[in-house]
């Protein structure tokens, strides 16, 4: 799948859409998803075109996946949800019900989450 730079989050990374930023460098952008599944759900984008986590892997530089992995990182020690436990879910393709095709990865805590997933 090419990467379709008409999608939200490049929307989102170009400023023509608002978000609630909650973190920024030069490798990630972070911001409150915008129909949380728990009380802390922030979405981590890189700041390339990626559409998925085999193309970030794959095409990102060395620096930037680094870069983008100590993001994530950041963002849970920043919203306070690395003390207490959070869950990473990245959903890559159709069986994964990935509706936006730019690579992001949830940062999901601040409450006891349950089983991964529900049968
Ligand atoms: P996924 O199913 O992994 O592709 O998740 C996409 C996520 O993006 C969903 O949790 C949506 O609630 C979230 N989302 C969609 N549009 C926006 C937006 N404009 N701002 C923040 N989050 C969004």
């Amino acid at each position: 799948m090419s990467y379709d730079p008409n999608n939200i989050f490049a929307k989102i990374l170009r400023g023509e859409i608002p978000c609630k930023k909650v973190y920024e460098d030069e490798f990630a952008l972070a911001f409150n998803d915008i129909n949380p599944k728990a009380p802390t759900h922030v979405l981590v984008i890189p700041k390339g075109p990626y559409v998925a986590y085999d193309d970030f892997i794959t095409s990102a530089n060395a620096e930037e996946i680094a870069g983008f992995a100590r993001a994530v990182s950041k963002v849970a020690q920043s919203s306070g949800v690395a003390q207490t436990g959070y869950r990473l879910i990245s959903n890559c393709g159709v069986n994964a019900h990935q509706e936006v095709s730019h690579y992001h990865v949830h940062v999901l805590g601040g409450k006891a989450l349950g089983p991964m997933l529900v049968k």
